[in-house]
């Protein structure tokens, strides 16, 4: 008998996960169930616009979703569509590979406040995400915006506010994100961490490309690039990432001293944690602790002194984590935002594994690494995937029938052949006005492209293309 892997999330975790399924068993085929209409997650509405090369990972997912043994139902909500528990009968294993889509809050007083936007919101708006195509942002009126985190997320956040807007005009910004951009008032960024130079996560990377944008200048407070010792050991190796950043920052702060640009400054903000969004309805201003460094090297802990500092903005976005989005009928750690697991093996609160049942990506881990962590992720989970068909195995025909079950039910599945028509809309849209494609942010604007996928023509000439 053929087994059926069903995989929730189509992220790079669940292409992962389906190319190595495909790639280790001769027969396998997969189902992959997404929410949206359109594949790719976070690397369609989480990599930066300007970051097209890093995008061009769709291609290999491009390439796994033509095998003929891989099938797409975009469109579909397990939880809300179609229960987990039906997908188990229906199916002999379930990747969930659903990622951890909600932001954290800062837990502090005022932080329901007007202009107060997760991550999350901020980077969905400018991706062109259907969730928050209509996020109400006026940088028009803002001048000074604080980001909290000093993680990659945060410099991709100060990179698009910052760059000159030629950078992003050719990109698959978000139309309504780039008109925004054109007209932003935004003078000063600060970049708010609870510690200090030496533990800052942004990698020498991204730092690099913060320090290379033509008239922003980098500033922080002197004393803050003066190390205890135990963080002078943490650079200590020039080749680590640790050191190059330090480096960098250093010689990016003493650039910007010289070189006396009259444009925007994005300021870091060390040792700081937020304590009180001030402001009447609308935020003004973030109001931090000042810290101190205490503990061993690689393991430095910040510990709020007496002294307060405010930091005036307009706009505060918080970059400090992702948190997974609880499934109805998955197991679920609320303290971590994840789905509890061995080695991808989905458990019970109460601990006896659920047979069938796997996970992978952002949503087993929790949001940390980069794209290609996923794949080695994704093997750890399949291996046990492989293992399991030898006991549980479901037949094809009740597949089927749970499949035609769908349209019975009113839910109109966006298939592979719908999204490439989609995707070339979305391309020819894009090259009238120079970019790399123009997303289509509603979701009832791309069932109803999707809908008319055999008939491509009638929609392109219906737009004037
Ligand atoms: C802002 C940002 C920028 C990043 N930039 C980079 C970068 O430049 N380079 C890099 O290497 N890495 C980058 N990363 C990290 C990278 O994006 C992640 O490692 C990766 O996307 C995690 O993959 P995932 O499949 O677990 O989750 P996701 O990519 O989030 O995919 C999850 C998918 O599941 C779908 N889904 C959710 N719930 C359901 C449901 N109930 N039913 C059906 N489908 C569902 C979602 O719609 C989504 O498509 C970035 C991350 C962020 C947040």
């Amino acid at each position: 008998m053929i087994p059926h892997v069903a995989i929730v999330g189509s992220g790079p975790s669940g292409f992962f996960a389906a190319e190595k399924l495909l790639c280790s068993h001769p027969s396998v085929h997969v189902d992959m169930y997404e929410r949206l209409p359109v594949p790719f997650g976070l690397a369609r509405f989480g990599v930066a616009p300007d970051h097209q090369k890093i995008k061009l990972v769709t291609q290999v997912f491009e390439k796994i979703a033509s095998s003929s043994r891989f099938a797409f139902f975009g469109n579909v909500q397990i939880g809300r569509d179609v229960l987990v528990d039906e997908l188990l009968d229906a199916y002999s294993a379930v990747i969930v590979a659903t990622g951890a889509s909600n932001g954290a809050d800062l837990g502090i007083a005022g932080e329901e406040l007007k202009g107060i936007l997760h991550a999350t919101q901020f980077v969905n708006w400018y991706n062109g995400h259907p969730d928050c195509a209509d996020l109400e942002i006026d940088l028009t009126n803002t001048r000074s915006v604080a980001i909290v985190g000093q993680g990659n997320v945060a410099c991709d956040v100060a990179r698009i506010l910052l760059s000159p807007i030629e950078r992003l005009r050719m990109t698959d910004i978000a139309s309504h994100a780039l008109e925004q951009l054109s007209r932003s008032k935004v003078e000063s960024i600060h970049i708010v961490g609870r510690r200090g130079p030496a533990q800052m996560k942004i990698t020498p990377a991204e730092l690099r490309e913060l320090a290379a944008i033509d008239g922003c200048s980098i500033s922080t407070d002197p004393s803050a690039l003066t190390l205890n010792a135990e963080s002078n050991l943490e650079i200590l190796d020039p080749t680590s990432p640790q050191g190059k950043t330090y480096k960098l920052l250093s010689e990016a702060v003493s650039n910007g001293r010289l070189s006396n640009v009259e444009g925007k400054t994005l300021s870091f903000d060390f040792l700081r944690t937020p304590t009180r969004a001030r402001g009447n309805q609308h935020i003004r201003a973030l109001e931090c602790k000042v810290n101190a460094l205490r503990g061993a090297p690689f393991a430095q802990r910040a510990v709020p002194t007496s002294s307060t500092v405010e930091i005036p903005c307009d706009l505060l976005i918080r970059c400090v984590g992702y948190r997974g989005v609880e499934i109805s009928g998955v197991p679920f750690d609320s303290d971590t935002g994840t789905i509890p697991h061995r080695e991808g093996q989905v458990y019970g609160l109460e601990g006896n594994p659920v047979r069938g049942l796997y996970v992978t990506g952002w949503i087993k881990r929790g949001p940390t690494g980069i794209i290609g962590t996923n794949r080695v992720d994704s093997s750890e989970t399949v291996m046990h995937v492989l293992n399991g068909l030898s006991t549980r195995i479901v037949s094809g025909e009740i597949r089927q029938q749970f499949i035609a079950s769908l349209a019975t039910r009113g839910v109109s599945a966006v298939s592979w052949e719908a999204w490439k028509t989609i995707d070339q809309y979305e391309k020819c849209r894009g090259s009238t006005s120079g970019k790399v494609r123009e997303k289509i942010t509603s979701i009832e604007e791309l069932i109803r492209i999707s809908s008319g996928y055999n008939d491509s023509e009638r929609i392109i000439a219906e737009h004037n293309f």
